[in-house]
């Protein structure tokens, strides 16, 4: 089961994209599928059992930390 670290970008980078907004205490969406992605500053995990297409290109801003983390591109 892959697990990930998102990537922080300063928050300037995705202006005029949407940005996701996470609630601290429950991930933004939990699926079926096998990949988890966790919050690059605070492991907080974001995404949990996600498939890669779900994740890819998102922008989320972590309700724990308040970094904005990126899809990783791995
Ligand atoms: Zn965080």
């Amino acid at each position: 089961m892959p697990q990930f670290d998102m990537k922080i970008v300063p928050e300037a980078t995705v202006q005029g994209h949407d940005v996701i907004e996470h609630t601290a205490g429950s991930p933004v969406k939990e699926g079926d599928s096998n990949e988890t992605y966790r919050c690059g500053a605070c492991k907080t995990k974001l995404f949990v059992n996600v498939s890669h297409h779900e994740a890819h290109g998102l922008v989320v801003k972590c309700g724990k930390c308040g970094k904005i983390n990126a899809d990783p591109h791995h």
